[in-house]
C-alpha cells in the first residue's frame, strides 16, 4: 500500500491510501489537487474517510463523488462498512476531544489522526469533553511507537514556538526544530515514537511539570497539566500569528 499526503486548502492534508490501483482518501477537505494525484496515477476512488465533520476535512467530497460516484463515504456513523479491498486492513479508532465523534485511522504503521493529535500540538476542545481529551491523549501515548503520524494540518512550527515557549530554558530541542521548520514546507509524517517525548500534550517526564511551575501552574497529576497546556495554547495562538508575521 503506498500512503500519499495531499497538500490541501491553506495548510490540511488530506491522505490518499492505495494498492492495485484502488484509492481511499482521508479527509478530503478540497476536491482538486486529490483528483489530480488520482488521475496522474490512473487509481479509482472507492472510499472517503473522515476523521470528523469539520468542512475543512470534508469540502471537497461532492465534487469527489461527481468523479466516482460509486465511491463510499465513511463516518463515525458507519465506520464498520469501510470496505476490505485494499492491501492491508484499516482500523479505527474513537478519539473525541477536538469533537464529540472524531475518529483516527490507522493502516500499515500509518497512523491517521485528523485533527485530534497534531505534530508538537493537538486540537483544541470544540464539541468534545475534557474527559475525552484526556482519555485520546492517553490513547495516543499508549499506541505503538512504530506508528508514523499523519495529521491533517501543518501546524509544527507554530507547535514549535509554543513547546519552546512552554519548555523556555528547561529543555531548548525546540529552538532547532524552529530553525528547521523554517525552511520546510512539510514535515509529516512524523514518527510516533519521537513525538511522545517531545510533543508537550503526550510529554509525562519531570520537565513538563517544571516548565508548567515556571509559568506559574503548579500541577499535580498529568491530566491537570495536560487541560493546563491546553489551556495555554488556546490564548497562544493568536502570539504565534503576530510572530509569524513578523
Ligand atoms: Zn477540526
Amino acid at each position: 500500500m503506498n500512503v500519499h499526503a495531499v497538500k490541501i486548502l491553506h495548510d490540511n492534508y488530506s491522505w490518499v491510501l492505495e494498492s492495485n490501483q484502488i484509492a481511499f482518501c482521508i479527509d478530503p477537505g478540497e476536491a482538486a489537487p486529490i483528483l489530480d494525484l488520482l488521475n496522474r496515477n490512473k487509481l479509482i476512488l472507492k472510499c472517503i474517510l473522515l476523521t470528523h465533520e469539520h468542512e475543512d476535512h470534508c469540502g471537497g467530497i461532492n465534487d469527489l463523488l461527481k468523479k466516482f460516484p460509486h465511491c463510499i463515504v465513511i463516518n463515525d456513523k458507519n465506520y464498520e462498512k469501510i470496505p476490505d479491498i485494499l492491501d492491508q486492513k484499516i482500523m479505527v479508532y474513537k478519539t473525541p476531544g477536538h469533537t464529540n465523534n472524531h475518529l483516527s485511522f490507522y493502516s500499515n504503521h500509518h497512523l491517521f489522526s485528523g485533527d485530534s493529535l497534531f505534530h508538537l500540538g493537538c486540537g483544541r476542545i470544540f464539541s468534545g469533553t475534557a474527559d475525552d481529551f484526556l482519555n485520546t491523549l492517553s490513547f495516543y501515548e499508549n499506541f505503538p511507537h512504530e506508528a508514523l503520524l499523519c495529521c491533517a494540518h501543518e501546524y509544527s512550527l507554530e507547535g514549535a514556538y509554543f513547546s519552546n515557549w512552554i519548555f523556555n530554558k528547561i529543555d531548548n530541542i525546540y529552538l532547532d526544530l524552529i530553525k528547521s521548520y523554517q525552511l520546510k514546507k512539510q514535515t509529516i509524517p512524523v514518527s510516533l515514537s519521537i513525538e511522545k517525548k517531545i510533543n508537550p500534550f503526550l510529554r509525562t517526564d519531570p520537565f513538563l511539570f517544571k516548565a508548567l511551575a515556571q509559568h506559574g501552574f503548579d500541577c499535580s497529576t498529568l491530566s491537570e497539566a495536560r487541560l493546563t497546556l491546553r489551556k495555554l495554547k488556546d490564548t497562544y495562538q493568536s502570539n504565534v500569528v503576530f510572530l509569524s508575521k513578523k
